[in-house]
């Protein structure tokens, strides 16, 4: 069976790491990594092939920045000869990217068979480019791997058969498990000269907060009452930097001296960076989940979220984007109020290992098929 992961963003990478471990440890799969390009800096890219032992890509699409419309054109365009080239038995996409849509849209024309990590997740936020992306990859997929429970139900609610639907746990846990001894030895607390559980991190970059100054300016607002008493190291998504470059607002960013705004980092050190961390701020969807397994509390600058598991069990907690709600909870944590929480069902690190499982399981020829005749 050969199959094609496909990557092109920074959390896909992560999510991709263990799946193409598991499936290289296979016998009877050959796989191909297709990076489409849509992340392409080093310190969004190579870094992470680097830090997590991905081999190269075996076929890079190099797309880079654009337009939503003309990205996901391009992807698909040359996504098209990669497959008639190839000629796959299933592709495997993860997440809610461009690139996520943009190949299963391509294979699902040619008849190829489209497996989707991470699905069913719902904000139930239409404004969210993430969310189109997810609701018409779901739409789409003959194998769809959930990370928690909420995933299945919204999958059934929207039609998708109960056989196609997998409880699998999730990847990007399996990333940080396997991680956990390796980021130990990270130096970049030394680096910042900070100590452990004296300082916070923040992440931005979705649309709804860079793209809106009324918005990022009561984030900036609730950053400037929380950093007199507590440091922010925000390592600045370059999305946010571009859209943020030469305004006020930056102006504004600078002159704040507890807000230590640094280049984007790889995988190990942001990983010890959130673990030693005191508190996180954030908008990733990524990091809601890994702050839950962590136990690190988690105020996501956001109304929603689609993955409900890391506010109902885990350290989660949706504060919006008023500054005075930010900063009020931000001062729960800071007096020894922090949310507490457990780890959700199958986020043990083995999500790969069952995906590959039920792969071989649906995909493949039956296993009996040997010395009793096929079926
Ligand atoms: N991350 C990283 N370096 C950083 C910021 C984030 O390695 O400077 C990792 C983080 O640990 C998580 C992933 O990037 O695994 C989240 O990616 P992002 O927030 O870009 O995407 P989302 O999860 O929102 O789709």
């Amino acid at each position: 069976m050969k199959i094609l992961n496909i990557a092109g963003a920074r959390p896909n990478f992560i999510k991709l790491a263990p799946l193409q471990s598991a499936m290289e440890g296979c016998e009877g799969i050959e796989t191909r990594i297709v990076h489409t390009g849509q992340h392409y800096d080093a310190n969004m890219s190579a870094l992470f092939f680097e830090d997590l032992e991905i081999p190269p890509p075996h076929i890079n699409l190099e797309v880079g920045s654009a337009s939503h419309a003309v990205q996901t054109a391009q992807i698909m365009m040359r996504f098209e000869q990669v497959l008639l080239d190839e000629q796959p038995d299933l592709i495997v996409v993860v997440g809610d990217v461009n690139s996520t849509i943009a190949c299963s849209l391509t294979a699902v024309k040619h008849h190829i068979p489209v497996a989707h990590v991470e699905a069913g997740l719902r904000s139930f936020d239409r404004s969210m480019p993430e969310e189109i992306n997810r609701i018409l990859t779901d739409a789409i997929s003959d194998l769809l791997f959930t990370t928690e429970p909420s995933g299945n139900h919204n999958l059934q609610r929207e039609g998708v058969p109960v056989e196609k639907i997998h409880f699998v746990g999730n990847t990007m846990i399996d990333t940080l498990v396997k991680n956990r001894e390796k980021a130990e030895g990270a130096g970049i607390l030394e680096h910042l000269g900070i100590s452990p559980g004296r300082y916070a991190v923040m992440t931005l970059h979705r649309p709804g907060n860079i793209d809106s100054p009324g918005v990022l300016q009561n984030i900036l607002s609730a950053c400037e009452k929380i950093q007199e008493s507590m440091p922010i190291i925000f390592p600045i998504h370059p999305h946010t930097l571009n859209t943020i470059r030469g305004s006020a607002l930056q102006e504004k960013m600078n002159s704040l001296a507890g807000l230590r705004i640094i280049d984007p980092l790889g995988y190990l050190d942001f990983f010890k960076l959130m673990r030693e961390a005191l508190f996180v701020l954030t908008d990733s969807g990524g990091i809601q989940e890994e702050t839950t397994f962590l136990g690190i509390p988690c105020l996501t600058l956001r109304d929603n979220t689609e993955r409900l598991i890391t506010v109902d069990q885990g350290t989660n907690t949706i504060v919006g984007t008023r500054a005075d709600r930010i900063t009020a909870e931000a001062a729960r944590i800071m007096a020894g109020a922090g949310k507490k929480g457990t780890i959700p069902e199958k986020w043990d690190g083995r999500a790969a290992e069952r995906i590959t499982d039920v792969i071989r399981e649906t995909m493949g020829p039956p296993s009996d098929a040997v010395g009793k005749g096929a079926r």
